[in-house]
């Protein structure tokens, strides 16, 4: 696009329009706001982004990201080790911990089971609660997948597989969205959804 400062301005805000959230739109915005503050802004980002492509990766254990693995959560020995909270993405993991209602630690499934999606068990990542559950010390896993269709077949597929595995299995509190959209819920609904957890 012609006058938007060369090469590198372009390419700025056409990464940036790729992310969710922002349109050419924002992407315009957040680039302008971005340049205006080489020092303040551009720059801390620019490290920051370097950092985290160079360190952060998938915890081998329960699947969120972090810069070490095993992640600073499963490192925890603060934390309870024998609940486990199953979810189906690091955001809703993130919603979670931005609440600080789980004391637990985590599963994150990277996906539900769909049909339609081509998303077979084998897609999602449950080697490490099995695992966990077969080294013992687990008490109860906790189910927080979404109200869809998708998130109930996956809960009843986990249910079906952690009979017999001696864990209590609970559900959060029905009718809260959740599945990639914890994080638009407000701190007492989520905190409200997991303590009406009930036997699944
Ligand atoms: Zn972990």
């Amino acid at each position: 696009m012609a006058g938007l400062g060369g090469g590198d301005v372009e390419r700025l805000i056409q990464l940036l329009a790729r992310l969710p959230g922002l349109g050419p739109r924002s992407a315009r915005r957040a680039a302008l706001s971005l340049l205006r503050q080489p020092e303040g802004k551009l720059m801390p980002l620019a490290q920051a982004m370097e950092a985290a492509a160079k360190s952060v990766r998938t915890c081998s254990s329960c699947g969120t990201l972090d810069s070490t693995d095993p992640c600073s959560i499963c490192a925890d020995g603060a934390r309870d080790h024998g609940v486990v909270c199953v979810v189906e993405s690091v955001g809703d993991l993130w919603a979670l911990e931005r609440a600080m209602i789980h004391r637990g630690v985590y599963q994150v499934l990277g996906g539900t089971l769909s049909a339609l999606g081509g998303v077979g068990p084998d897609d999602l990542n449950t080697a490490g609660l099995f695992g966990r559950i077969e080294a013992g010390g687990v008490r109860e896993v906790i189910l927080a997948l979404g109200a869809t269709v998708e998130g109930a077949t996956t809960s009843h597929w986990l249910q079906e597989r952690l009979a017999g595995l001696g864990v209590v299995v609970t559900r959060v509190g029905h009718g809260v969205p959740m599945g990639g959209a914890l994080d638009v819920l407000d701190d007492g609904t989520l905190a409200a959804a997991l303590t009406a957890r009930r036997p699944a």
